[in-house]
């Protein structure tokens, strides 16, 4: 291996810059903010940086205009996220904190350490590129599933020989992310009919009760055997206890690990019929992300990176999980692998962080992969 281990304290700053600038979704001037600082370590390492429309920015290192159009030199993607599921003023009350072995702070582990370990290992490379050269995507809204990215992500993927992820790898360990699931959200909403619930309850026809056998019934379309788990989440209805309920509305959250399960789902959810045909039902929604099916380029790749991280004295491991992420879009087009980002746990979770006496050594792998890949 021709690579030092990247400095933790070089790492450190680097993060703490990231950190400090809050990042949430729903926030895309404080999103820009940090795009503009790693445009900046893109641009010191001679990226051409290009902002594309939604807010996603797009910087190319070595990458040869018309790459695209033949397969062997188009580039290697990477795919990032500058936006975090935490609000304003969460540093407050979950600062940045280094206890021992561990670095606590929002959105540090998901995913702005695997930014900062990226940028470490495109420095390291000095110059010298993958074939075909290596294309970045940083997108600003992955938490609330990539509506402005998703077309970018997918074209980049057209354009791109492999993708990898740099979303961190799966919680408290070294593995590797070779499959996700698709997942999908539906709203159902019913209007019945309202009534006097004590003089005229026939009149009425009740958005509820409807409500409820659609959650029983939606629920057993679940398929665990085959990966398919489908919950509803939230319901609400009814205006008062003594009325028949006209109104009522559930949503329904959905992940499978195939397009067929996802397929069969949807017909079965907007097939769906009240008992009551006074009672009317609107189905809103359907699949967010398609699964991310492993498939043997995944897995040709994660093979090179098993054997990068032995050279390296570690063991890798790989799993499927339950989440999805960008890489769900690219998968269907290219070989993807995901969870090359820093070890950890606590995504989404008060006790998130980064594991630092693991973090440079994935640092290095993702460092010696981009050099093979
Ligand atoms: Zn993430």
């Amino acid at each position: 291996m021709t690579s030092t281990p990247p400095a933790l304290s070089a790492l450190l700053a680097d993060l703490k810059l990231l950190t400090d600038l809050e990042s949430p979704s729903t926030d895309p001037a404080a999103v820009q903010r940090v795009m503009d600082l790693v445009e900046g370590w893109a641009r010191d390492l001679g990226a051409e940086t290009h902002a594309l429309g939604g807010g996603t920015r797009v910087f190319r290192f070595g990458v040869q205009p018309g790459a695209a159009d033949k397969a062997a030199e188009k580039p290697v993607l990477v795919l990032t996220h500058a936006d975090t599921v935490w609000p304003h003023g969460t540093l407050e009350e979950m600062p940045w904190r280094v206890d021992g072995d561990r670095l606590h702070g929002p959105g540090t582990y998901d995913m702005k350490a695997g930014i900062v370990g990226l940028f470490h290992a495109l420095r390291a490379l000095n110059g010298e590129w993958p074939r075909g050269g290596i294309t970045v995507l940083l997108s600003p809204d992955e938490e609330i599933g990539s509506p402005s990215s998703r077309e970018h992500i997918e074209r980049a993927a057209h354009d791109s020989r492999v993708a990898l992820v740099v979303e961190p790898p799966v919680a408290d360990t070294h593995a590797l992310k070779t499959g996700r699931k698709g997942t999908g959200s539906y709203v159902l909403t019913f209007t019945g009919v309202a009534s006097h619930a004590g003089n005229k309850p026939e009149e009425g026809a009740s958005a509820i009760t409807a409500a409820a056998q659609a959650t029983l019934e939606l629920q057993a379309l679940a398929s665990p055997q085959d990966g398919t788990t489908l919950s509803v989440g939230l319901i609400r209805g009814g205006s008062a206890v003594n009325v028949i309920p006209a109104h009522a509305a559930l949503e329904i959250d959905l992940r499978v690990s195939t397009l067929a399960e996802a397929e069969r789902v949807d017909a079965a959810v907007h097939a769906w019929k009240p008992r009551d045909a006074r009672v009317t039902v609107e189905v809103t929604g359907g699949l967010n992300r398609p699964p991310f099916e492993r498939g043997e380029g995944t897995l040709a790749l994660y093979e090179q990176a098993r054997a990068v991280a032995q050279a390296l004295g570690f063991d890798l491991t790989h799993a499927v999980v339950g989440g999805g992420s960008d890489g769900n879009f690219t998968a269907p087009i290219i070989p993807t692998l995901d969870g090359l980002g820093a070890p950890g746990d606590g995504a989404h979770a008060q006790h998130e962080h980064v594991r630092l006496d693991r973090w440079p050594d994935h640092v290095r792998l993702l460092t010696e992969l981009l050099r093979r890949v």
